[in-house]
């Protein structure tokens, strides 16, 4: 079996899920670029824990964990069958982690699955994140998911590579980007083109408006499990660029994909 890539996608506004847009189009053309997963982990920013926690549900609900949009969007469902079986693998895997019976899908989950793969014929589970670990953390996560790549599974780290929702204005999704949005997501462009993830660890103190970007960390954190979860010295390349509403630099990294 040849080794899956890993991913680092934006899961935007809830609204990705409806509204037409470059990373919609994007999401909705990825599963063409990849090899067919055996079963998909997807380490959900809308999922924190203090300890690592995966779901092992068999028929994980849809959760709509958001507040004030329109009844479309609640009726939507993703119901994908679970992977307890993958549960069973990354508990294994991972330091310290332990079995959710009862979590199911977070919109960090299935609103970019709902695009990439719509017929949820894919066995799906979560894996939380760990905010006060921070990006070291996060990294360490990834790498010890790594052996996963080679058991068919797809590895999806869903959160933003910007996230200051306070910064937000209006629900025009076209917007003129804020300057130190795109001066955060340019700088980080730069540090993983270079390989140059002790610079991106520090992000904080050594990125232009790194925390104006990241109030809290855990929308970021699934990009350093992505890092980790890349063999030393394998590319993470920028697979999709777009901003939505001036704040949200929607950009995805992975590793080279199939085709
Ligand atoms: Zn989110």
């Amino acid at each position: 079996m040849s080794r899956m890539p890993v991913l680092f996608v934006g899961h935007g506004s809830p609204m990705l899920a409806l509204d037409d847009g470059p990373a919609h189009r994007f999401l909705t053309g990825l599963a063409g670029h990849l090899p067919r997963p055996k079963a998909i982990l997807v380490v959900s920013a809308h999922w924190e824990a203090a300890t690592p926690r995966v779901s092992s549900v068999e028929k994980p609900r849809t959760i709509h964990d958001f507040g004030g949009f329109p009844r479309a969007l609640y009726e939507m469902q993703y119901p994908a069958p679970g992977a307890p079986d993958l549960a069973a693998r990354v508990a294994e895997l991972v330091p310290g982690a332990t079995i959710d019976p009862a979590r199911g899908l977070d919109h960090g989950a299935w609103v970019p699955l709902k695009l990439a793969y719509p017929a949820a014929d894919v066995p799906v589970t979560q894996l939380s994140v760990q905010t006060p670990d921070g990006p070291k953390g996060a990294l360490a996560l990834g790498q010890a998911l790594r052996p996963l790549r080679d058991e068919g599974v797809l590895i999806i780290g869903s959160g933003s590579l910007t996230h200051n929702l306070y910064e937000f204005r209006s629900p025009v999704q076209e917007q003129p980007v804020k300057p130190w949005v795109k001066a955060f997501a340019d700088w980080v462009h730069e540090k993983i083109a270079a390989g140059d993830i002790e610079s991106l660890l520090d992000y904080r103190a050594k990125a232009p408006y790194g925390p104006q970007n990241h109030p809290t960390e855990e929308h970021f954190l699934p990009l350093f499990t992505v890092l980790g979860a890349a063999e030393p010295g394998e590319a993470v390349l920028l697979q999709h660029q777009s901003y939505t509403y001036g704040i949200l630099a929607m950009d995805a990294y992975g590793t080279a994909l199939a085709a």
